[in-house]
């Protein structure tokens, strides 16, 4: 959201005050841009669409480059189901490019308003033990670095360099395009059922079983949805819109936005209002539903939060939910669900939550009802902990605590990445404060 030279990140979890915003949608306005930068010393920010809450996204001078109308499909190559889309371009707009040409993406999130270039810089994840994250399916991307020229990473050339950049925490320059490797357009079929805490802890096996899985666990109710799904290429099931909007915005949305800020008073009842939302949202069980690809990954999520998510060696799984588990048994906290327990193969980019080992990402939640900042005391720190001393690699686009030189400890190629940024930007014109506090 932008107010004159103010922009606010969608959870409202920061404000940035740069000397101006700019809306190119052309490559030669964004090179122009880099060049004025250059001519008078000013600093670069780009954002997609503002829905990280960490602040690798904040900037208090310069250009702070929203790409919104830079959103466009460049090249289609059906043949090779390979599809070139401007830096800006929405995950929904790809995921309706895709479907509209009987193609699909491998894997996604829960939420497809993200930019491409957002998601990847990030490191963005669905899930599943068989499906990478998002971006495991980029197959080439270009950069205008900090002297205006395009730098093209390819994985097919090479692939070293292209793994060191891919996941560029907005790094590098300004991701202007991105080649994406499609698949042949798949429906879900999904599964649904209720387990207690402990029947999740011995089901640890089903990420290795499961095409893709995850787990949501409502905390202080002993209840846990666990949702797998396959690929399948059964009809689809019709959909009435009227009871999508009844659950998902209605039930999902508006009723436990208020539940949320009523128990925001009250902490002792957040637990009546997880077993209540847990009844309405998930205990149903859904048996072999067939949706496309997108409507299966994806919900729409409207109440504001910060969240705090770590990627672990998947063997740590167990004792970290154990752990959390504590936390609540102790009465120490009550917080609302839903505890995301997500699972990813192995990957080799360099700054990945999941760089070099199979991967549970465990996330939590603190919602802002009504833009109500709960506080949980403690809550997120302990958890942190927790994660820590279990080799927790964080989502950079979201909550952590780590210090620059823990971080730079747990991801062996660390340094390289850090050649590389300087080698790129060595002015820092694209390093805000989130970046000099990692990299200085
Ligand atoms: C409701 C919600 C649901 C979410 N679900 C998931 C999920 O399921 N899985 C998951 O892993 N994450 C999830 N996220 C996190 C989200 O995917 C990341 O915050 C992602 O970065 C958002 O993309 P964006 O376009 O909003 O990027 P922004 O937040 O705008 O930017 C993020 C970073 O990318 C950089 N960047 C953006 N565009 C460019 C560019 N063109 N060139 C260079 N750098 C660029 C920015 O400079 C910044 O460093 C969720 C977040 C929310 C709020």
């Amino acid at each position: 959201m932008n107010t004159g030279t103010q922009w606010i990140n969608w959870s409202k979890s920061f404000t940035s005050k740069p000397d101006q915003i700019v809306y190119p949608s052309t490559e030669q306005e964004l090179v122009q841009l880099v060049n004025d930068a250059n001519n008078h010393n000013k600093k670069i920010k780009v954002v997609g669409s503002g829905h990280s809450c960490s602040l690798i996204a904040a900037t208090n001078s310069g250009y702070l480059i929203d790409l919104k109308n830079y959103n466009n499909v460049i090249h289609f190559d059906a043949a090779n189901k390979l599809l070139t889309v401007q830096g800006g371009t929405s995950l929904q707009k790809i995921a309706e490019f895709s479907l509209a040409n009987n193609l699909a993406l491998d894997n996604l999130g829960t939420i497809v308003e993200q930019s491409i270039s957002g998601a990847i810089s990030t490191g963005t994840h669905g899930s599943g033990l068989k499906h990478g994250a998002l971006d495991q399916a980029v197959v080439a991307f270009t950069v205008i670095t900090a002297n205006g020229h395009l730098k093209i990473f390819d994985r097919r050339i090479d692939l070293t360099e292209f793994n060191l950049a891919v996941v560029g925490l907005g790094a590098l320059g300004i991701i202007s395009s991105v080649t994406l490797q499609l698949v042949t357009n798949y429906q879900l079929k999904i599964n649904t059922t209720t387990l207690s805490f402990a029947e999740m802890i011995s089901k640890l096996d089903a990420p290795y079983n499961d095409e893709y899985m995850r787990f949501w666990w409502a905390p202080h109710t002993d209840k846990v949805q666990y949702w797998k799904a396959t690929k399948t290429q059964h009809n689809i099931q019709k959909k009435s819109a009227a009871t999508d909007w009844f659950n998902d915005i209605f039930k999902g949305n508006m009723l436990h936005e208020l539940g949320l800020w009523l128990t925001s008073f009250r902490h002792k009842s957040i637990p009546l209002l997880n077993k209540t939302m847990y009844k309405l949202l998930l205990e149903t069980e859904t048996k072999d539903k067939v949706v496309n690809f997108l409507d299966g990954f994806t919900l729409p999520i409207l109440v504001k939060q910060k969240v705090m998510e770590y990627g672990i060696p998947i063997e740590e799984t167990e004792a970290v939910l154990v752990k959390i588990n504590k936390l609540f048994s102790k009465n120490k906290y009550k917080v609302h669900m839903p505890i995301e327990v997500r699972f990813a193969p192995k990957d080799e980019s360099a700054l990945s939550m999941a760089h070099g080992t199979p991967t549970c990402y465990i996330g939590i939640i603190a919602y802002k009802p009504y833009g109500k900042v709960i506080n949980f005391g403690s809550y997120f720190e302990d958890v942190h902990h927790i994660f820590a001393a279990h080799q927790g690699r964080p989502h950079w686009a979201k909550v952590t605590f780590y210090s620059k030189e823990q971080l730079a400890g747990m991801y062996p190629k660390w340094n390289e990445f850090n050649k590389l940024k300087q080698q790129l930007d060595p002015k820092e014109m694209f390093t805000n404060d989130f970046l000099k506090r990692l990299f200085d």
